[in-house]
């Protein structure tokens, strides 16, 4: 039913009810309010960390916090002068849930009914995925009823564990809005949060739309600005990264414009519902949780639509470190479902997936028929087009540059080496002992511009006599990071101090050095290339 639709007296009891919490809403006082964080003390702050490890964030400071707090309103200044069109289509939001606790499961969706305007609520649908937590059951249907007796609030159970991805799929079957929106079951929807994401849709129909994310922290459950914004991207493992706004989206908008990314966190997300089927809604090959959030935003650009940030919507989220839940069979849906998203969407590409993920080569994930069949039904662009045009700065190993493989100390059995070292972070480059190209550890680019690059590293050394030769984040662009691969001498010469990347009196397992050229074989490196 449309909210047109609706008896007058419901919708009259849903304005009063929402006018009642914004008239209320600044004037509340108690603890978490305003989003502030809960800091626990004695045995009550033992207790919470305990159960932190079952639950994944501070379920004993949650529970003191009211279901319905307040929470900053904390968008850009820019954003509250916006006047939203009155004709807004109307939204049902999703939220999917296994085994959640109950405030964080509670408080998301007492945040929507308050902060979202009741002619624009279509529904809350809170779909269960086989919890089996005994709260989840009758006690929370009781509240649900008692709670919100004019329904607005639908439940429905999943038959079985169907994984978020399923999940997903029945929440919107069951959706009968114009609009739906996804969240997860740990989120407090932000002041206006609804009306930037109804307003985008209605003027763009094929755009899926993210909200900001907010940090609600797994602890204190303090609800904090993520400040400036990001838009996302991914690995070439396939996990999901942040990154900056690139600077051709800078020019000409304006802070509270949408914004294009890549990719999607995945959580939380609106679109059309006619959409949402149109464009093969999700994989319902993927199971439990992962790579689906991949899927849904190369699918989206690459099929005839576009995935845009909204700097005025903002949702908080609760990042928290592990899974409060099981993953039936020990599987690694991650990897399993990602590597769906490689074979389906990614054409030549999968390959820089599978150089990360050897062990995924010949495993079966499933049938992925369905998924090739759409992408051809909808004719769909490339992968290639999709980082031409989408996402450019994508760095791709071995495609454009000088030399792609392992570097190799002439003379000796070692090569350069990240020694494990983590390419979210920087580190020291080392040398290693030969693997023979089965390592990931021991490849690298050597790029037009005279990188000596990983993903998103590139080496760079203060050239000082015996300084270490550092990774370091590729767009600080720092003048250190021009390597010159003399291929005749071998040398590998850093271009600001003229100094050679030189492994003398090394073993296996050290950091290399840089140090004045000599002409010696300590100097001389050579690239054995290794094709994907
Ligand atoms: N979820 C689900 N079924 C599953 C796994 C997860 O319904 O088998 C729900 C979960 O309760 C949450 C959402 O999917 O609401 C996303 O999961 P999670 O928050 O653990 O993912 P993260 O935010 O850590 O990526
Ligand atoms: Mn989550």
């Amino acid at each position: 039913m449309r909210s047109e639709e609706l008896p007058t007296h419901v919708l009259f009891m849903r304005k009063k009810r929402f006018d009642a919490y914004q008239a209320r809403e600044l004037l509340r006082t108690g603890p978490g309010e305003k989003g502030l964080p809960v800091h626990l003390e004695g045995e009550e702050k033992l207790l919470g960390e305990k159960l932190m490890q079952k639950e994944a964030f501070n379920i004993v400071a949650s529970e003191k916090i009211s279901l319905e707090r307040s929470v900053k309103d904390v968008r850009d200044h820019r954003c509250k002068d916006i006047i939203y069109p009155k004709n807004l289509p109307s939204a049902s939001v999703i939220i999917i849930y296994h085994n959640e606790a109950w405030t964080p499961l509670l408080r998301t969706v007492h945040s929507v009914i308050n902060r979202s305007p009741p002619e624009y609520l279509h529904e809350v649908i809170l779909l269960d995925d086989f919890s089996d937590r005994p709260e989840l059951g009758d006690k929370l249907r009781t509240y649900v009823e008692k709670t919100w007796p004019d329904g607005i609030v639908k439940m429905v159970r999943a038959q079985q564990r169907s994984g978020l991805i399923r999940a997903r799929i029945e929440g919107a079957k069951a959706a009968t809005g114009d609009v739906i929106v996804f969240l997860d079951s740990h989120c407090e929807a932000g002041t206006q949060w609804l009306e930037p994401i109804l307003a985008h849709i209605q003027e763009n129909r094929k755009t899926v739309v993210c909200p900001i994310i907010d940090a609600i922290n797994d602890n204190t459950l303090e609800y904090s600005s993520v400040g400036g914004y990001n838009v996302g991207g991914f690995s070439w493992s396939m996990h999901f990264t942040w990154r900056d706004v690139p600077e051709r989206e800078k020019v000409h908008r304006k802070y509270t414009d949408p914004i294009s990314s890549p990719t999607m966190a995945g959580g939380l997300l609106a679109l059309d519902r006619k959409f949402f089927w149109e464009i093969g809604a999700y994989d319902d090959g993927m199971d439990v949780w992962g790579g689906e959030n991949l899927e849904i935003s190369f699918r989206t650009w690459m099929c005839g639509g576009r995935l845009e940030f909204l700097p005025c919507s903002r949702v908080g989220h609760i990042f928290r470190s592990s899974h409060p839940y099981t993953f039936p069979g020990g599987k690694d849906t991650h990897g399993l479902n990602s590597a769906r998203v490689a074979e389906v969407w990614m054409d030549d590409y999968k390959r820089l997936f599978y150089m990360h993920r050897h062990d995924l080569k010949n495993k079966d994930f499933g049938d992925i028929s369905a998924r090739v069949d759409l992408r051809k039904k909808l004719q769909c662009k490339s992968f290639k087009w999709y980082l031409d045009n989408v996402y450019p700065e994508k760095f791709v190993l071995d495609e454009g540059v000088q030399a792609y493989g392992i570097v190799k100390a002439v003379d000796s059995s070692l090569c350069l080496d990240t020694l494990s070292g983590n390419d979210k972070m920087e580190y020291d480059l080392g040398v290693y002992y030969y693997q023979r190209g089965t390592s990931t550890n021991q490849l690298f680019s050597l790029t037009q511009t005279h990188e000596l690059r990983r993903e998103n590293l590139c080496l760079d050394s203060s050239g000082d006599d015996g300084s270490v030769a550092r990774m370091t984040l590729c767009f600080k662009k720092t003048p250190g990071m021009k390597w010159k691969h003399d291929v005749d001498q071998g040398t590998l010469i850093q271009e600001k101090s003229g100094k050679c990347l030189d492994r003398a009196d090394l073993s296996s397992g050290d950091i290399v050095k840089v140090k004045p050229c000599n002409g010696g074989s300590s100097q001389k490196w050579m690239f054995e290339s290794v094709s994907l």
